[in-house]
């Protein structure tokens, strides 16, 4: 028997990276997957390579009426929904004072509102199952400042807090919020988006000595999504190579 036998999750994100490895660790452990995310053609191919119990559907984080369609569209699949894995953000590198005020906006309707949207619009779908588990995916940038990062540090340390208010505000119906904080992970985010100078700053920086797999954050979020971590809510769980230590 599965960790997450029977269950529904939506996990955002989904196409690529910790999103798609998550789903698929989800899926060996039993449990229903909606994968989500803006890159269409990945996803659906990701979703199909998982079999029956995987669905992909578009969906752009930041917007509420796409958030309300996919709750739509997991409970007519699957039924309601367990856990939710807020995974889909976005990075964008550059000092600050060549910063936009379209970068800091996007950055934070994708990294923070999105967070927001996907615990406001799914809470009532876990309420309906008796409670539920949120994992909101920060980052060791919702810890400690990074040059060329503010933008996506001001969204990382955000979502760390807000899981921590969310976590208060849903114990009582029995639904657990929690954090993960990944260090430098080998993803396409890192390997397209992040500059060649700040990679080795990063491995220097990371007493494994190097970056993490996709699957190895995934472990950490299938412990927050299944019962193995059930008097645990409001913490984070960090997964860094010991960066943060
Ligand atoms: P990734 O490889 O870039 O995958 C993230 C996916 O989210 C991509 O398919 C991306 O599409 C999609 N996405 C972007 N904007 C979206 C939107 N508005 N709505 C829905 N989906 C959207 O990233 P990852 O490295 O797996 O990271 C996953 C999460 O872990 C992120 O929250 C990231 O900040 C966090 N994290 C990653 C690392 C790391 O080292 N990789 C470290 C710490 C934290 P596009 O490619 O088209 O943008």
């Amino acid at each position: 028997m599965g960790k997450l036998e029977g269950k529904v999750a939506i996990i955002t994100g989904a196409a690529q990276g910790i999103g798609a490895a998550t789903a698929q660790l989800f899926v060996n452990e039993g449990a229903f997957v909606v994968l989500t995310d803006i890159q269409d053609d990945k996803g659906k191919e990701v979703a199909k390579s998982l079999g029956e119990k995987a669905v992909y559907i578009h969906h752009d984080v930041s917007s509420r009426k796409e958030w309300e369609h996919v709750l739509n569209e997991t409970e007519k699949l699957f039924g309601y929904v367990s856990v939710l894995v807020n995974n889909a953000g976005i990075v964008i590198q550059k000092p600050l004072e060549k910063y936009s005020d379209e970068d800091f906006h996007k950055l934070y309707m994708v990294n923070q509102f999105g967070v927001y949207l996907g615990m406001m619009v799914t809470y009532p779908s876990m309420e309906n199952v008796g409670g539920g588990s949120i994992i909101n995916i920060s980052s060791t940038s919702g810890f400690r400042g990074k040059a060329g990062l503010m933008g996506y540090n001001a969204s990382k340390f955000a979502v760390r807090g807000m899981t921590k208010s969310a976590a208060l505000d849903f114990a009582s119906k029995n639904i657990r919020v929690n954090s993960v904080h990944p260090g430098f992970i080998n993803t396409p985010m890192t390997l397209d988006h992040i500059s060649d100078e700040y990679k080795e700053k990063a491995m220097k920086d990371t007493p494994l000595g190097r970056g993490g797999e996709p699957e190895e954050v995934a472990k950490t979020i299938l412990f927050l999504a299944c019962d193995d971590s059930s008097f645990s809510t409001g913490s984070e769980f960090i997964t860094d190579g010991g960066r943060l230590a």
